[in-house]
């Protein structure tokens, strides 16, 4: 049995105050000065250490608050009061929500689970993932635990085609060629997000976690410079134009990426004559037809596709379609065309969560991409300023490869973790396995249609009143 993987993390501080959720508001009209004010018994001594941070305009006892409330219960005068943060609220987008973007700074931070309490208040169910629910019925196994108990639970998983199966020679020796398989530590691996203030520091820092991780850095070709080529095991050259080199950017890469499509059929063939040539991964956007394009693509001989959703997590000409839907209805549709065991789905657009990895498994994916986690990690607002050429709020193309490195680290590593409980509990010890296990997962609006769809039907033999 090979060794367990364990990602190590360590608290990596933030480098700029974060936005939090809520504020104190303490007003000083009214006040009786009592001989000991409530402020002065905060045991986390927040009004004591009070101070201004001037670059960011934030004060401190924002962020250091812990929200026990004594202070706010305990003045007799009220003066005291905790508020939303109107600044928190803003922050984001209806899919990369203010609570997404301070549980990834959180993970970046500290590399552990966030826990939010005893009960869960939040609704039942939602749009895209969160209309899906995973089956948890083995979570009362002590043993199951993949984190700390004995269980071995392997979140590996296998890119490129598989052979339906391997022949022998009488001596025992493989016969043919040995399959052009690449295994990766956990199905997730990482691109360039769609924008952000990015460096080379940046970048550089990105490929530096890929290689701590295991896993792989998807690049533009035209950013591979060389001082990347000590990290070209861990990349994927992303390829968009025919004038790109076939050799430039691609010594001991495992992996390309290129559009699919009948005009650069000339261009992978190039690809595939190169000495040791890599996996060729084709880009298939998530749009109207994808379903077509991607039969056609394994006809073609495609071996690994990468479906590429907005960064929404919906389809990228439809917005009432989601990522989720269109993975699951694409891997059914190869495994009734009797193809799904000769290609490996790689999916993309707006994973946001550790759950959102484990859910896109359920549906049929072999592993996903994440892209704006790994730059929200770096403390991005998703405030867009940097689309408009204004500066970064946080400065992040100033950080460390070092810093950048360990945040990302620490957010896999939370990750990890988490799809360890979410398989753990589900009784399942291989992420190989859990692909297009849909039978541990429950869809509301499958269930929706099953329990209400006949509601209003007459049946035969019933007679209304
Ligand atoms: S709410 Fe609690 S932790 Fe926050 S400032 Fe008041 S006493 Fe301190
Ligand atoms: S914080 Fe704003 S400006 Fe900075 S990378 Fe993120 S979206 Fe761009």
């Amino acid at each position: 049995m090979p060794a367990k993987y364990v990602i190590h993390t360590k608290p990596v501080a933030h480098r700029f105050e974060p936005i939090t959720r809520s504020g104190i508001i303490a007003w000083e009209e009214g006040c009786l000065k009592c001989p000991v004010c409530v402020k002065r018994q905060c045991v986390y001594g927040v009004y004591d250490h009070r101070h201004l941070d001037a670059r960011q305009m934030i004060d401190s006892i924002d962020n250091q608050c812990m929200n026990c409330l004594r202070c706010v219960q305990s003045c007799p005068k009220e003066l005291i009061h905790k508020s939303l943060n109107p600044e928190y609220k803003a922050i984001g987008d209806a899919h990369w929500t203010p609570d997404i973007i301070s549980r990834l700074w959180y993970q970046a931070e500290t590399g552990k689970i966030p826990v939010s309490g005893a009960g869960y208040n939040g609704p039942f169910s939602g749009p895209g993932f969160d209309s899906m629910w995973t089956d948890m019925s083995e979570i009362v196994r002590p043993t199951r635990d993949g984190i700390h108990g004995r269980e071995y639970i392997s979140t590996a998983v296998d890119l490129g085609r598989t052979p339906r199966h391997l022949l022998f020679t009488r001596q025992g020796d493989l016969e043919g060629h040995t399959p052009n398989v690449l295994g990766i530590p956990m199905p997730i691996l990482m691109r360039l997000p769609g924008f952000g203030s990015i460096s080379n520091e940046t970048v550089l820092g990105w490929n530096l976690a890929a290689r701590r991780l295991g896993t792989l850095m998807a690049v533009p070709l035209e950013l591979i410079n060389s001082g990347q080529v000590e990290f070209s095991r861990w990349s994927i050259p992303v390829i968009t134009s025919h004038e790109s080199d076939p050799g430039r950017g691609l010594q001991g890469a495992p992996m390309v990426e290129i559009p699919w499509g009948e005009e650069w059929k000339d261009y992978r063939d190039e690809l595939t004559s190169v000495e040791a040539s890599p996996l060729i991964c084709d880009k298939i956007v998530l749009e109207k037809g994808a379903e077509e394009k991607v039969l056609r693509a394994v006809d073609g001989g495609a071996s690994m596709i990468h479906l590429e959703g907005s960064m929404g997590g919906r389809f990228v000409d439809d917005h009432s379609r989601y990522i989720k839907d269109g993975i699951r209805s694409i891997h059914l549709r190869l495994v009734e065309e009797g193809v799904r065991d000769e290609i490996t789905l790689l999916a993309s657009g707006g994973i946001a969560m550790a759950e959102q990895v484990a859910k896109s498994v359920i549906c049929g994916a072999d592993a996903v991409f994440v892209d704006f986690a790994i730059l929200i990690a770096l403390e991005c607002r998703m405030c867009r300023r940097c689309t408009e050429g204004l500066s970064c709020p946080v400065e992040i193309k100033d950080a460390a490869a070092s810093w950048v490195a360990e945040r990302v680290v620490n957010l896999l590593g939370a990750w990890h973790n988490q799809l360890l409980e979410v398989m753990g509990a589900m009784g399942i010890r291989d992420a190989r396995r859990l692909r297009g296990e849909s039978g541990r997962a429950m869809f509301f609006e499958e269930l929706d249609r099953e329990t209400f769809s006949s509601m209003g039907e007459i049946q035969e033999g019933c007679e209304l009143e």
